[in-house]
């Protein structure tokens, strides 16, 4: 099966079995060395210096974790969103009482950083901007690099959902001094679901000593007084750590700048393949993702069916639109474990496909 979804993403056969592996003693000194290493190695992905923690749980619960761990009820912060998961980062801070102004951008674009800038200057009070780095919905990647210089001038705290980009499109956290940035293992990292990694500031651990929302099981400070002790507070996904500990040595031996160069390849590489096939891009193309490529649906084709008959007969599992854009986009994941051969056979499906479901490809489309 060719799995071309934005996650859970294909995991390389030495991670699959790293996790098959018999269980430790998860407050013994074999894990205490393994968290040691798998935290330094997250630290290089990250391209950080500050402390990055590894939880039990999935992407959308380090994104909870970065609003209860530095915010109080009543704050007010400007949650940034270009589609379904900006507005699940909007709708956790709601959740928990935060006061959020909701800066929301067309589907298919990025956030203009000049309109968070005046909003910035418009609102004192805002404490906190939330963004989305890879808007996974509707593949388009913000330039977070100048959204981080913005806020860095304003000296507000940035949170940065990166699960779909950390490990496969650049975010240096201190280079770009993001204050906590959230991944998770299911999409670059090519290991199966059941941790997610965050990346935690001195500015966020400020924040954190005068945040009153309540917290109990994604608490950073228990996380890192566990993590003094080589352990994490409570039981980790034992099996899933030991898949991460492959997964990262693969990654690292590729190299991070190598990594960030074959998903810009691919990425291209999609885009200019779909176009061939005479189909559309949803996402502006100068902000277009190299971790997962939006296409719209044509008018004369049901995009479900499209999906059933790739999955079915051309053994290719596409991922559908979300939300709002369900039926109007298909969705190609190319992060990870992902080769030029791969998308070779996406599109091979595809020329074959698309006319048996209503769509003529161009006859020089190669
Ligand atoms: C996948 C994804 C998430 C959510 O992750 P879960 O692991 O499903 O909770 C959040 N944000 C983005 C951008 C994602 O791609």
């Amino acid at each position: 099966m060719n799995l071309r979804i934005p996650g859970p993403t294909p995991c390389p056969p030495e991670v699959l079995e790293a996790t098959g592996r018999q269980m430790i003693n998860h407050r013994g000194p074999e894990f205490a060395d393994l968290l040691a290493r798998l935290t330094s190695g997250l630290q290089t992905i990250f391209q950080t210096k500050k402390d990055v923690f590894i939880l039990t749980t999935s992407g959308t619960g380090a994104m909870e974790a970065a609003v209860v761990n530095t915010l109080s009820p009543g704050d007010r912060v400007l949650n940034v969103s270009i589609g379904a998961f900006g507005d699940r980062f909007a709708s956790i801070a709601e959740t928990y009482g935060v006061d959020v102004v909701r800066m929301e951008f067309e589907w298919g674009k990025a956030a203009d950083p000049d309109e968070i800038e005046k909003a910035l200057a418009a609102d004192p009070a805002i404490k906190a901007v939330l963004i989305t780095h890879n808007e996974t919905a509707t593949g388009v990647t913000n330039d977070l690099e100048t959204v981080a210089k913005v806020v860095r001038r304003f000296d507000k705290l940035l949170l940065v959902d990166a699960v779909s980009s950390l490990g496969a499109i650049p975010l240096p956290v201190d280079e770009w001094d993001v204050d906590v940035a959230v991944t998770a293992s299911q999409k670059g990292f090519k290991v199966p679901p059941a941790l997610a990694f965050a990346s935690v500031s001195e500015r966020a651990w400020k924040a954190a000593a005068e945040a009153k929302i309540p917290r109990f099981y994604l608490d950073f400070a228990k996380a890192r007084d566990f993590r003094d002790k080589g352990q994490t507070p409570w039981t980790p996904a034992v099996s899933v750590f030991f898949g991460l500990e492959v997964a990262l040595d693969v990654l690292l031996k590729e190299g991070i700048e190598n990594i960030f160069a074959r998903h810009a390849r691919i990425g291209n590489k999609t885009r200019e393949a779909v176009k061939s096939l005479g189909l559309q891009l949803f996402a502006d193309e100068r902000f277009a993702s190299n971790t997962v490529t939006a296409v719209r649906v044509p008018e004369s084709v049901d995009g479900p069916s499209l999906n059933k008959l790739m999955r079915e007969e051309y053994g290719t599992v596409l991922a559908g639109g979300q939300a709002r854009l369900a039926g109007k986009i298909f969705r190609i994941g190319h992060l990870g474990l992902v080769s030029e051969a791969d998308i070779d056979a996406t599109m091979d499906a595809l020329r074959k496909a698309l006319p048996r479901v209503g769509f003529q490809v161009p006859a020089a489309a190669s």
